[in-house]
Order: C-alpha cells, then structure tokens, then sequence
C-alpha cells in the first residue's frame, strides 16, 4: 500500500472521526472515562402529556442513532490505531490487502470485499 494512499486515507478517517463526534455531541454527552462511548441526553419538551410523548419518541430515535454513530467511530479510531501500527488495509480475516476502491469508498473497512461476503452469508 503507497504511503500517499495512507496519507490520503489518514486524512479522511480523521475527518470522518470529527464529523461523528459533533454528531454525537449534538444529542449525547461523551462518558469522560470512554471517549467512544455517548449517553444520549433526554430530550425536554415540556411537561404535557403530548410533549413527554414526544420526548420518549425522540430519545428513543437518538438512542438507536447514537448506537449506529458510536459504532462507526469506533471502526473509524481501530483504522486509525491500524494506520500508526503499520497494519492498516489488510483484511482481519484472511490477511490479503484489501482493495483500494473499496477502502476509499469505506476508509474504516477492517475486512476485504470477499471475507465480508463470506461472513454475512454464514451470519
Ligand atoms: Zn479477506
């Protein structure tokens, strides 16, 4: 894998990675002992019966969003942690480099296109 290609992909992990951190804080507040882990707040609307419905409704939507955002940040950090150890783009099942297309597309791929296929069809 070319130096540049890490470079450019560094670049774009690392943005990614602040973008879903604003994300999350729009809603959540970060744990101080995890930095990958958010607690959605709840929302406050008031205190009629419509308004408490609408703040279950809403909190829950945060919450499975908050789920789906904390994931993909934490792909996002083990790219990074994989790009300092010098083992980035190889797949963590069956070692082989994992196809550039596929990691610009998703920078935080950890698994090549065939493995990931393999894995869902046996899931
Ligand atoms: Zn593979």
């Amino acid at each position: 894998m070319k130096a540049e290609f890490i470079v450019e992909i560094k670049k774009s992990l690392e943005s990614k990675k602040a973008k879903l951190e604003v994300e999350l804080k729009g809603f959540a507040a970060r744990d101080p002992h995890a930095s990958t882990n958010f607690n959605t707040n709840f929302p406050d609307y008031g205190t009629k019966e419509d308004e408490n419905a609408a703040e279950v409704a809403q909190f829950s939507d945060n919450l499975s969003l908050e789920k789906t955002l904390e994931h993909t940040l934490e792909d996002v950090i083990k790219a990074l942690e994989r790009i300092s150890k010098n083992t980035y783009g190889k797949c963590k099942y069956c070692g082989e480099e994992i196809d550039e297309r596929r990691l610009k597309a998703r920078p935080e791929s950890s698994a090549c296109v065939k493995c990931k296929e393999g894995y869902l069809h046996k899931a």
